[in-house]
């Protein structure tokens, strides 16, 4: 299958080419033709699997295709995504897939001032990508005008509800013409996401590529189950002993995340936060340094980090294990992608232990642990977590992909008192 195949006009292949992809994922194989036909879609994919570019370029032909000439410019596509990063990613995404058509579009998400969208928006753009509170935000103050969508894209659809946007989400949906196409794309598909595609999705084509709630094919996964105070000794020096060049560490906290990123620091590890307590330009700051590999690790909360895409990350840390299961698909998401490899690690304490074996249940299948030779969880939860999980051994399980030493031991020079580690050792409309 070539993306030559799926219908793309010359202009969009000319991107698509300049990108380096040499064939569609295989979302887009599927999405890109019923898009194109102007078909309702609920799609079922993670971050990672090319969606972005399964929505974008059949979007722009449609809207290239039946551009009107001249005059005002009303907004005919709408892309609504939960975080800032992700509608900015998405922005960047349509302006690089549309560099050769005469369509323009604009992000706007809050954090940041209103006047210079406001100014944007009045010129007329064919393309909005927006997060919910800041698009009502110009609805309030009728800055902007939904009454002529053709195209409504829910990126992201289950951090939407989950981030308790479902009612923002309802309002925009009253405020969009009746005759549309839309295409919802969701990483889980919960009974509040079958019941919000009902509401408005008219006989959608439902497409699935990752399979529900599994994690991504191309992730090696491994647990070193250690005690909470040595987590950021066994970090430093994992960073260190695996020369991992770049790492992103979720941590459940913003203070978590504030004081993990300095500690970091002290071990000579150039590291930087980002989370919801940051202002928009210190989290652009924060992850464009990382991007340009400036800093080493990147320490971001759950929601902060929901749709980065970083290229060629290697490595994924839970440094603490989220609360909720499915937060650890869309983590480790982050690497893998693509047809990459990539690694995700989490250090779990005695108390996590329920977590992991949550996560398990929603794998179908166990983690592969590793021991850190110097780091094991000391013996008391150690015979606790044996005694619980005795029964459960014998149980056929399904194999995750594990670490390149699955199971294996690691040790380190430094171990339990050493202080140093092997690591210190080492907004405007733009034309689309
Ligand atoms: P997404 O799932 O949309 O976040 O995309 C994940 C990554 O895959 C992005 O870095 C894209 O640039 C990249 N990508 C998208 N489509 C392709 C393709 N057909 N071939 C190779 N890489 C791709």
């Amino acid at each position: 299958m070539t993306f030559h195949q799926l219908g793309l006009s010359a202009e969009l292949l000319r991107a698509v080419t300049e990108q380096g992809y040499s064939e569609p994922t295989p979302i887009q194989a599927q999405a890109i033709p019923v898009v194109l036909s102007g078909l309702d879609v609920l799609a079922g994919a993670q971050t990672g699997t090319g969606k972005t570019a399964g929505f974008t370029l059949p979007l722009l032909q449609r809207l290239h295709g039946s551009a009107q000439a001249g005059g005002r410019r009303p907004v005919r596509a709408l892309v609504l995504t939960p975080t800032r990063e992700l509608a900015a990613q998405v922005g960047d995404s349509i302006h690089c897939y549309g560099k050769y058509l005469p369509l323009r579009s604009t992000t706007i998400f809050g954090g940041v001032p209103l006047r210079p969208q406001i100014a944007t928006l009045r010129k007329g753009v064919d393309i909005l990508v927006a997060t919910p509170g800041r698009l009502l935000d110009h609805v309030g103050q009728k800055t902007l005008d939904l009454s002529q969508v053709e195209i409504l894209v829910l990126d992201e659809a289950d951090r939407m509800l989950d981030m308790g946007f479902i009612n923002d989400i309802r309002k925009i949906l009253a405020l969009l013409p009746k005759q549309r196409q839309n295409l919802l794309f969701s990483a889980t598909f919960s009974s509040k996401i079958k019941q919000l595609a009902d509401s408005f999705l008219v006989s959608p084509r439902l497409i699935e590529v990752a399979r529900r709630n599994t994690t991504a094919e191309h992730v090696q996964q491994a647990v070193y189950q250690v005690d909470k105070s040595r987590k950021r000794e066994l970090l430093s020096n994992l960073i260190g002993a695996e020369s991992w060049p770049q790492v992103l560490v979720f941590t459940r906290t913003k203070h978590g995340a504030n004081r993990l990123t300095s500690q970091l620091e002290k071990d000579g590890i150039k590291a930087t936060a980002i989370h919801g307590n940051k202002s928009q330009g210190a989290r652009t700051k924060a992850l464009a340094e990382f991007k340009n590999a400036q800093v080493r690790v990147l320490v971001a909360t759950d929601i902060a980090a929901r749709g980065l895409d970083i290229d060629q990350l290697a490595c994924v840390v839970n440094y603490e294990l989220p609360n909720v299961p499915e937060d650890y698909v869309h983590r480790i998401g982050r690497t893998g992608r693509a047809g990459r490899s990539g690694m995700a690690i989490s250090l779990v304490s005695a108390d996590e232990i329920k977590l992991q074996r949550d996560i398990e249940a929603l794998l179908g299948g166990k983690l592969p642990k590793m021991v850190a030779k110097g780091y094991e969880l000391t013996a008391n939860h150690v015979a606790c977590e044996d005694q619980r999980t005795a029964p459960r051994k014998a149980r056929s399980e399904r194999k995750i992909p594990g670490s390149r030493q699955r199971s294996g031991r690691r040790s380190f020079a430094g171990g339990r008192n050493s202080e140093r580690t092997a690591a210190g050792r080492s907004s405007s409309a733009r034309s689309v």
